[in-house]
């Protein structure tokens, strides 16, 4: 980086560039144990759904997390990050999952890192198999990430439906992982943030329950990211909670524009307190969901305890 931009990145910081954040994480009704787990710690915000069952599952997640949480470049107040950074981070925890579980266990990761290029913010979106990114701009909300799963593929070759693919019997095997089996590449996207954007981070728990329009109305009508984060996982236990759900949603406000001006946009329930953004958080269902969250705002838990 040359001084330009970091001068800029400065202003924009003295402007008052800001993200809030929620979490939780739910065992859901039918699993006996969550093997989810996330990290939402500025610049990280992700959630990683293990697979491998007798616990393995929930060491890959676990692992995967901690790999993200602990690396130097991702370090809280790093905005440096880049996709080749990225994938460094995700082949150590890669090979850290394989140490650990043998191969027999994996996990996916899906999420963002905010950094910074020539001053300007942006969203720095991650994905391996089918955990999601979904993008709230400007009123738009569409999914980023692209799932590695069998049903993705059989929709982009035109055989199914994404309808069917939602109730498909294969609809659960993915084609990407980290820890176990041959591809372990994630796919990256790089999007400018936008005031007022909102970023959803979710397990297949959350988008097996519920519709994208149902996801895309709780989103876009509850202010508070943790209402959000806790008014979905509600809503995919009323579902049915067949699976273990996990949910992360960021909001970026006074977003410094290429003009160099701070825009304010309608935010949803604007008026609502939005200042408390929260400490860092890795947490594993090991480590008892959210326990230590401030005032309760981990109470997503899940229900294993
Ligand atoms: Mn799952």
């Amino acid at each position: 980086m040359n001084s330009q931009p970091a001068a800029a990145a400065a202003t924009a910081n003295e402007s008052g560039f800001g993200l809030s954040y929620g979490y939780g994480t739910d065992r859901g009704l039918r699993r006996e144990l969550n093997e989810d787990s996330f990290i939402a710690s500025d610049p990280v915000f992700a959630v990683a759904d293990g697979m491998g069952g007798h616990e393995a599952g929930e060491i890959a997640s676990g692992l995967c997390v901690r790999t993200l949480g602990g690396y130097p470049q991702l370090a809280t107040g790093t905005r440096t990050a880049t996709a080749a950074v990225l994938q460094d981070c995700l082949l150590a925890a890669d090979a850290r999952i394989r140490n650990a579980t043998g191969a027999r266990a994996g996990t996916t990761l899906s999420g963002v890192v905010v950094v910074e290029q020539m001053g300007l913010p942006y969203w720095l979106v991650m994905n391996i198999g089918d955990s999601r990114t979904y993008l709230l701009s400007q009123g738009e909300f569409a999914q980023v990430s692209v799932d590695h799963s069998e049903v993705q593929e059989m929709v982009d070759a035109g055989s199914i439906t994404s309808e069917e693919a939602n109730v498909h019997p294969r609809r659960h095997v993915v084609t990407r992982a980290l820890g176990t089996g041959d591809e372990t590449e994630a796919d990256f996207w790089l999007l400018p943030i936008h005031e007022g954007d909102r970023i959803l981070v979710c397990s297949d728990g959350l988008t097996g329950e519920l519709a994208d329009e149902h996801i895309f109305r709780i989103l876009s009508t509850v202010g508070h990211p943790q209402d959000a984060v806790d008014a979905l996982i509600q809503a995919a236990l009323r579902s049915g909670g067949r699976d273990n759900v996990t949910v992360v949603v960021v909001d970026a406000k006074n977003v410094l524009n290429d003009a160099g001006v701070a825009t304010t946009a309608p935010r949803p329930g604007a008026g609502a307190e939005d200042e408390d953004t929260l400490p860092r958080q890795e947490v594993t269902a090991a480590d008892g969901g959210a326990a230590g969250a401030p005032d309760g705002q981990g109470d997503g838990g899940h229900g294993a305890e």
